[in-house]
């Protein structure tokens, strides 16, 4: 199994650093704002990791953080007037609620940045005394001229950077490095809000970066193996995190970094000014959990992929395909002969799954996998109703297969229709296919007071409850 290691640029072989156990960490939400389904691409790409780690047999141990205090939290909870933990409280619900609504398996740990401050005091404590970090105001600014490896992970090069410049903000572009805040001394205004903490060197509170270096250290341990967030994190926040923990402990900080790119809408960043921002409730107010994942799993975690209505359309209809073929097999079992278990077709299933499985060894390349999966659809459907024992095994394969992607599992989600409406279904579209529409309109009718809608597809029809 490969994966890009953006630490190096390269694809390499993965190892862990225990036999058959899996440590990762991802970049959570600042819960500041309603994600953006940008934001859920993200959240999507550790969840597809996570998920193809569990089926290549890995014990996987994951923690997501939630940051619950930075410069946007403070600044949009005085603007709504309501306590910090009021605040992030509610969006924090929200996040998780959009991880259900997308079928995103939930982490082993969600730890919050207000709930581990002594780790990151603890941290800050350990830069002081080695010299790394030094104090100004009662802020505490990392000296990156110290750290040799500086750079490493995003390739920026110091250069000509004066000695002691600093930056005050926890977001801040590649071309403006400088010496970054590992904790901010609070603020006449944050001491009234009481939004600080007592330290050493006076009242204050976290800087971003320090809060994934001390809640991934605490979780996971250092080093652990894999570290995920979307691009935009590898500078400052990710070379931060990682001048932070190896300059701290001496050691090792993550072996893999894995990073997203970004969702764009109609080839333009998506922002609320523009008008093409939207949240994750929007989409599924449109589209199924299903064809949201699709569209995710239709382009290769390092490209960027571009929202548009067309592109959402296709994934629909290649969601729809997959789903109907689950309800064809189901049928085409009910219908097969008992016998001797047919092995040719057995060893046809077994190549599409070999196929998925390299698709994603190469570096999760999802769309390549999803190919495999319309393989053995193909292949079922060449099949048909055959041999029993078969093509239960099919089904338990294309079943795991979409497991892995997520992809129609949702409890309830479609109760299997019963062998006579199944069968009128079949009728209509034989019908359709003589072009005998009076007849396929009237079973249409029929099922449609019965409660089970009908929508047609190239591929065939779908069903579904009123
Ligand atoms: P934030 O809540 O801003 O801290 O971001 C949470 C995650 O979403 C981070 O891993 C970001 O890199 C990622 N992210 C932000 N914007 C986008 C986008 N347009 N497309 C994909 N991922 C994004
Ligand atoms: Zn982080």
């Amino acid at each position: 199994m490969k994966f890009f290691n953006t630490l190096g640029r390269e694809k390499q072989e993965f190892k862990p650093l225990r036999d058959g156990e899996v440590t990762l960490y991802a970049c959570g939400p600042t819960v500041y704002a309603l994600p953006h389904i940008g934001n859920f691409r993200s959240f999507f790409f550790a969840d597809t990791l996570h998920r193809y780690l569990e089926y290549k047999g890995y014990k996987v141990k994951f923690a997501m953080n939630i940051t619950d205090i930075d410069d946007k939290t403070i600044r949009d909870s005085k603007e709504a007037g309501v306590s910090l933990k009021e605040f992030t409280d509610k969006y924090t619900k929200v996040f998780f609620e959009g991880l259900d609504a997308l079928n995103i398996k939930r982490a082993d740990f969600y730890p919050k940045a207000t709930e581990n401050i002594p780790e990151m005091i603890d941290l800050v404590q350990h830069l002081l005394d080695k010299e790394l970090a030094y104090i100004v105001n009662g802020s505490v600014y990392y000296s990156i001229h110290k750290f040799p490896d500086y750079g490493k992970l995003s390739g920026m090069d110091l250069g000509q950077l004066e000695h002691g410049h600093r930056v005050d903000v926890d977001e801040y572009e590649k071309d403006a490095p400088g010496d970054f805040a590992v904790w901010k001394a609070a603020s006449a205004e944050e001491i009234e809000r009481k939004i600080f903490f007592d330290t050493p060197w006076g009242k204050g509170r976290p800087g971003w970066h320090i809060e994934c270096s001390a809640m991934s250290r605490k979780e996971l341990g250092q080093p652990f193996d894999i570290h995920t967030g979307g691009v935009d994190l590898i500078f400052p926040h990710h070379e931060n995190e990682i001048a932070q923990s190896e300059g701290a402990y001496g050691e090792k900080f993550v072996n893999y970094w894995l990073h997203g790119e970004h969702l764009s809408v109609d080839g333009r960043k998506m922002s609320k000014s523009k008008g093409n921002y939207f949240t994750l409730t929007d989409l599924l107010e449109k589209y199924s959990y299903n064809e949201i994942r699709y569209l995710f799993l239709s382009t290769h975690y390092r490209d960027k992929l571009n929202y548009t209505e067309p592109a959402m359309k296709n994934a629909a209809s290649g969601a729809a395909k997959l789903e109907l073929a689950l309800q064809n097999l189901d049928f085409f079992i009910a219908n097969a002969k008992e016998g001797k278990e047919d092995k040719e077709f057995l060893a046809t299933v077994e190549k599409r799954k070999t196929e998925f499985n390299e698709a994603m060894d190469d570096d999760l390349d999802t769309p390549r996998a999803l190919r495999a999966i319309h393989e053995l659809v193909s292949d079922i459907y060449r099949y048909e109703a055959k041999e029993k024992k078969a093509l239960e095994k099919a089904k338990e394969s294309l079943r795991t297969l979409l497991h892995v992607f997520g992809l129609f599992e949702k409890e309830g989600e479609r109760e299997a229709l019963g062998e006579a409406l199944m069968a009128k279904i079949k009728e209509r579209e034989a019908a359709r296919a003589a072009k005998d529409f009076e007849k396929a309109d009237s079973i249409r009718d029929e099922l449609k007071k019965k409660g089970v809608l009908l929508d047609d597809f190239p591929e065939g029809t779908r069903w579904r409850r009123a």
